[in-house]
């Protein structure tokens, strides 16, 4: 800061200096004095945003709202001292340095390309972007094009100015570096903490937060540990998640993060081994979508790679009880997702009018065919699904009937081999004729003659099991006319099925209500294309 006015203070007594000397000696220095002092910008009361972040990468002994309130005031002091007008205040807590997580950076940038303001204000030049290098290159180039100037306490950069650009890059290089031993030094200590039974995640349903000495670790939180407890009893002596839900919502039981338990959270909790008083570290990673879509991918990693470890926390139930709930789960559940076949032609696009939910497609217990149901547990009756299927496809069927489909071509490879096959056989025909001939005329003895045949005949078997497996020409040439597209329902497959409603289909909304005169479903089909293609 005071660097900087320094440097400024010298520019004018610079300048005063030429003045004086000017006005002494009235030489033609007049000119040039007025260019330079044209080109002398006055830091003062430039238009300025200022972008703080802080890195949960950092300092994590300290909190992030001390830090950011740290970095504020050190800034707005910066602000007073050079008289910069800030017109834009940007803030973020990042998780990583990918420059697409990072929302205020991309706003501010959006700022500086549309000349919102002269400078920018950050506690450090690394603060901007420790990313890629791509990413940073980036960040420069749009302050370097807009002419925007970054502005430390420590110095004032102009990425106009070469020595200014170089050193900047420089210094982002080196924060790069850093960034990179923090990472590692990260993973270290977290390696270590799980390795010592401590659990540095939020805290899951039932406990709290707290240290054993320096070890992050967590307690019980007696009020919801009840109704963990109560979960795994419940489901133990084989009472469904969804019935547990509505229980624990019935008993007033808040989830953290939501309104009400789901089947799927309580399926969450029974499967956590935390509640055994275990720590499993690096079970699943995250990638991060690349482009400029913000959002993570999780990926479970194999059980060879996870740390599992005896936590310093205390169980809240006993590894008997556990182990008896994951293996009444394991009992009932069904193989799901790729190994699977598809079995739902509608899947993925049935939603519920209620909650707008995907309504699953779920076996019935002791009968054939399933039943269509809303995953928020208690938000609109099931419906059958043979009968939601049939009136679906016969509504669906007259749109696909208008779509005219030529059928493909035949291969023209196996024209020609087909051809090709047929001509062997001809030829292996005149052979076996030519054969009697050469008996008749007493050239081939009757066990030669014997001999030939049998070598000729088993070639013109091979012949005609090849000619069998070519696929066959289409036999009706007249009829290819009114194929439509409906033809490509008879006998596809529920996968095939659903790849050709994904096509026509947007969504489908079902309403689904049991009134005193019965139970009605109706469906409301939003299509991809108009109906008259
Ligand atoms: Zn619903």
């Amino acid at each position: 800061m005071t660097g900087q006015i320094l440097q400024k203070n010298f520019s004018f007594s610079v300048t005063f200096a030429f003045f004086r000397w000017y006005s002494r000696r009235e030489t033609k220095i007049f000119p040039a004095v007025l260019s330079y002092l044209s080109s002398v910008k006055e830091v003062g009361s430039m238009k300025t945003c200022m972008y703080l972040r802080k890195s949960r990468a950092e300092d994590l002994s300290d909190s992030t709202g001390d830090t950011l309130r740290r970095h504020r005031e050190t800034l707005e002091e910066t602000a007073r001292a050079m008289q910069l007008t800030i017109c834009g205040v940007y803030e973020e807590v990042v998780s990583g340095e990918d420059l697409y997580a990072r929302p205020e950076m991309l706003r501010l940038l959006r700022d500086v390309k549309d000349g919102v303001c002269e400078a920018v204000l950050c506690m450090d030049i690394d603060r901007l972007g420790r990313g890629t290098m791509s990413q940073q290159g980036v960040i420069l180039e749009t302050f370097k094009e807009a002419g925007v100037r970054i502005i430390t306490p420590q110095k004032t950069y102009d990425l106009r100015d070469e020595m200014d650009e170089d050193y900047t890059e420089l210094q982002t290089f080196f924060a790069r570096k850093e960034l990179k031993l923090i990472k590692k030094r990260m993973r270290r200590g977290v390696e270590r903490t799980a390795a010592d039974g401590g659990y540095l995640a939020n805290a899951p349903y039932g406990y709290e937060k707290t240290r054993a000495g320096r070890l992050p670790t967590l307690k019980i939180r007696e009020d919801e540990a009840a109704y963990v407890r109560q979960m795994f009893l419940s489901y133990a002596n084989g009472e469904g998640t969804p019935a547990i839900a509505a229980f624990l919502n019935a008993c007033g039981a808040h989830p953290r993060r939501s309104e009400a338990f789901t089947r799927g959270a309580v399926m969450n909790i029974l499967r956590n081994p935390v509640y055994t008083g275990t720590v499993i570290w690096n079970r699943r990673r995250f990638l991060r979508s690349g482009g400029q879509s913000p959002g993570c991918r999780k990926i479970e990693n194999n059980r060879e790679q996870w740390v599992v470890t005896h936590g310093k926390h205390p169980a809240i139930v006993t590894q008997e009880l556990f182990d008896r709930v994951q293996a009444r789960m394991r009992a009932r559940s069904k193989p799901s997702g790729t190994g699977r076949e598809l079995v739902n032609p509608f899947a993925g696009l049935i939603r519920c009018a209620n909650c707008g939910g995907l309504m699953q497609l779920r076996p019935r217990a002791n009968r054939p065919g399933g039943y269509l149901l809303c995953e928020r547990a208690g938000c609109c009756p099931s419906c059958d699904f043979s009968d939601a299927a049939d009136t679906l496809r016969n509504a669906l069927r007259p749109l696909l009937r208008r779509i005219p489909i030529q059928p493909a071509a035949p291969d023209p490879c196996d024209q020609k081999r087909e051809y090709l096959l047929l001509k062997a056989e001809k030829r292996l025909r005149t052979q076996e004729g030519r054969l009697c001939t050469l008996l008749e005329s007493g050239i081939y003895s009757p066990a030669l003659y014997e001999e030939r045949r049998r070598i000729l005949l088993a070639q013109r078997e091979k012949l005609s099991e090849q000619l069998c497996r070519l696929p066959a020409a289409p036999d009706n040439p007249q009829r290819t006319k009114d194929f439509t597209a409906e033809d490509a329902l008879d006998g596809a497959s529920p996968a095939e099925e659903n790849r050709l409603w994904r096509l026509l289909v947007r969504s489908i909304l079902c309403r689904s209500e049991r009134g005193p005169d019965g139970h009605h479903v109706s469906f409301e089909i939003q299509l991809r294309c108009s109906p008259d293609v």
